[in-house]
């Protein structure tokens, strides 16, 4: 047992400091992509289930590493989240997202809403608001083709500050989404607190709606408050026929999912918006 022990604790060191090692070179990594330009966007539709029109956007980061390939958001985003990392990220992602909407709406394309996910550090800092405003204006971009989405969890941190960044939000016709709507651990009060206007229904749910899960009946729940408080809903995630006739049954109207499309890049995003009916 004495020999496991310190076994256990030869085992335990060295990672530790490996982590530490592997998460600042990580960081260093991140801004690098940033100068070399190995970040890229990609665009997955919101679908009505009425028409199938094509309602808004939603961006996604890419990071594609020089050696180590495709990295996934979901790797290196909570990375970035840990520090002012993701207000530099963020931005990135702002100004392009902003840039390639600007050459769509030149080239003709269908204007729908585009959201951007920010993160909860980002939207009770100080530098938000400007920075979008700014490229608002420096792109011509009018506020009703801009969302927001952000998780529950910011909420936990500071609802004061949330609900006055949200107020100038607002003031810039920008619509603000809770994403991943069900998995945080926030009180429903903040609801009727902020000025939000969609919920997104968490993918997790949406997977085993049309089961005999309990998922069915949160999803039902989800779509009943948002109605009973006056805001859109959206169904991500979204993979299957079955899953869609359950969920506009029970009242859901836009979706998003690889049902319908999956994340695509800018030549495709902008064939497709260019094909689509105009406004
Ligand atoms: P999210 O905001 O909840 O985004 C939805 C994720 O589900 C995306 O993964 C999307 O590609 C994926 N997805 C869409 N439809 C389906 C489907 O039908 N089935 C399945 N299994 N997945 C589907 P992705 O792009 O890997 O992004 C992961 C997370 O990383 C995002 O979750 C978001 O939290 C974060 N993220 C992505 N891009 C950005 C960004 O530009 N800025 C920030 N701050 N976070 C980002
Ligand atoms: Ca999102
Ligand atoms: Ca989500
Ligand atoms: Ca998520």
């Amino acid at each position: 047992a004495k020999e496991k022990g310190r076994d256990n604790a030869q085992f335990f060191r060295p990672d530790m400091t490996n982590l530490a090692t592997q998460k600042f070179g990580f960081e260093k990594e991140i801004n690098e992509a940033l100068v070399s330009d190995q970040f890229y966007l990609v665009y997955q539709p919101k679908v009505s289930v009425h028409q199938g029109h094509i309602m808004g956007l939603e961006v996604l980061i890419r990071w594609n590493h020089p050696t180590k390939g495709l990295i996934s958001p979901a790797e290196f985003i909570p990375i970035a989240e840990e520090s002012n990392l993701i207000i530099i990220v963020d931005e990135w992602v702002i100004d392009h997202t902003f840039a390639q909407c600007r050459m769509w709406h030149d080239q003709g394309a269908k204007c729908v809403p585009i959201a951007m996910n920010i993160s909860g550090r980002h939207l009770v800092s100080e530098t938000l608001v400007p920075y979008i405003a700014a490229k608002m204006a420096e792109y011509d971009i009018d506020g009703r083709f801009v969302e927001i989405e952000i998780t529950e969890g910011v909420l936990l941190s500071d609802v004061e500050r949330c609900i006055e960044v949200m107020a100038e939000l607002k003031a810039l016709n920008i619509k603000i989404s809770i994403d991943d709507f069900g998995t945080g651990y926030s009180s429903l009060s903040y609801l009727k607190k902020l000025p939000l206007d969609i919920l997104k229904i968490d993918q997790s749910f949406v997977n085993e709606c049309d089961s005999h899960s309990e998922d069915g009946k949160i999803c039902e729940t989800i779509i009943q408050l948002a109605k009973n408080l006056d805001l859109g809903i959206v169904a991500e995630g979204v993979e299957t026929a079955e899953q869609v006739e359950k969920l506009a049954s029970l009242g859901c109207e836009i979706f998003q999912g690889y049902y319908f499309y999956k994340p695509m890049e800018n030549l495709d995003m902008g064939e497709l918006l260019m094909s689509g009916p105009s406004e």
